[in-house]
């Protein structure tokens, strides 16, 4: 079949006139893409994929005439339908030549097999030294698989802003005690039981080098992370000067009260900052606390007496 293309058509009145027309999509001036095709009268419409690829050319009475599937460069991996050949448009939806299964781009010929062109690049130089390069590997691609998430990068800048500062902090009389700030690091908190958890916090027998993990991504600004660091570091110092890893519920709830006062609910007062001290103290224990089977509320009160 011999096709004859006139174009860019950008009034959609053209697309009846001659036996073999294109319509473009005129939203897109440069780099278009076909919208419909008119054989001989019959009209069939153009579908495409995310990358701008024509993936069907459908029919009036909606029947499938062509169907591609494309690898990453532009290898066809399937193809079908009637049509799916007399379609000269498919990859990047620029002409695709059958005879030697490259994609004429106007000016060069693309080669999908080997994700290159087949003749050096007109402009020479001015577009890179590789003259056959077709493609480059931009900020989006991840070819190691090492580098950081949006997310992770953010909470290790983060950290690295406030770690010195709040460890020195948080530490600066313990050191008398022999109490040294833990490790504090990032990490994707992933695992089913860690949803919606802002920390993971380890912490070794003699309670005196616990490492705090900061889940990346569970805070959206520095306070986030800053309240999230003053709470776990309070938590390190108290098992650190109580000796110990398993603290009782006694212990346990002191130092949730203390880690509440310095983290989430450090800009309140009077009654706003006690509830929020004695009912951030209450979930955690009822949660991760050791106090299974006791009167949380009331050791929670009287710790917050106790510590005020
Ligand atoms: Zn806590």
């Amino acid at each position: 079949m011999t096709v004859t293309c006139k174009l860019p058509i950008l009034n959609p009145n053209q697309l009846t006139y001659n036996s073999q027309l294109f319509l473009w999509d005129p939203t897109e001036p440069v780099a278009t893409r076909p919208l419909a095709w008119n054989r001989d009268g019959e009209i069939a419409y153009y579908t495409h994929d995310g990358n701008k690829n024509v993936s069907e050319v459908v029919a009036e009475n909606c029947g499938v005439e062509a169907h591609y599937e494309y690898a990453p460069f532009g290898a066809i991996m399937a193809q079908r339908g009637d049509c799916a050949v007399a379609n000269p448009w498919r990859f990047s939806s620029e002409y695709a030549e059958e005879d030697t299964a490259t994609v004429y781009y106007n000016y060069r010929h693309y080669n999908v097999l080997g994700g290159r062109w087949l003749s050096r690049d007109l402009i020479e130089e001015i577009g890179g030294v590789n003259l056959y390069m077709a493609f480059s590997n931009g900020d989006k691609i991840d070819e190691k698989g090492l580098r950081d998430t949006p997310e992770m990068a953010n909470c290790k800048k983060v950290l690295d802003k406030i770690w010195t500062s709040e460890a020195k902090q948080a530490f600066k009389k313990s050191a008398a005690k022999g109490c040294q700030p833990p490790d504090v690091n990032c990490a994707c908190c992933n695992d089913e039981k860690e949803k919606g958890r802002t920390e993971r916090t380890n912490r070794s027998a003699n309670g005196n080098s616990s490492a705090i993990t900061l889940c990346a991504g569970a805070n959206s600004d520095i306070a986030g992370y800053r309240s999230t660091l003053k709470h776990e570091l309070q938590h390190a110092k108290d098992a650190c000067e109580f000796k110990k890893n398993k603290l009782t519920c006694e212990e346990a709830a002191a130092s949730e009260v203390r880690a509440y006062s310095v983290s989430s609910c450090t800009n309140l007062s009077g009654d706003a900052k006690s509830a929020c001290v004695k009912n951030g103290a209450k979930e955690s224990l009822r949660k991760f606390g050791p106090c299974a089977g006791e009167n949380i509320s009331g050791i929670v009160d009287s710790a917050y007496d106790a510590n005020k």
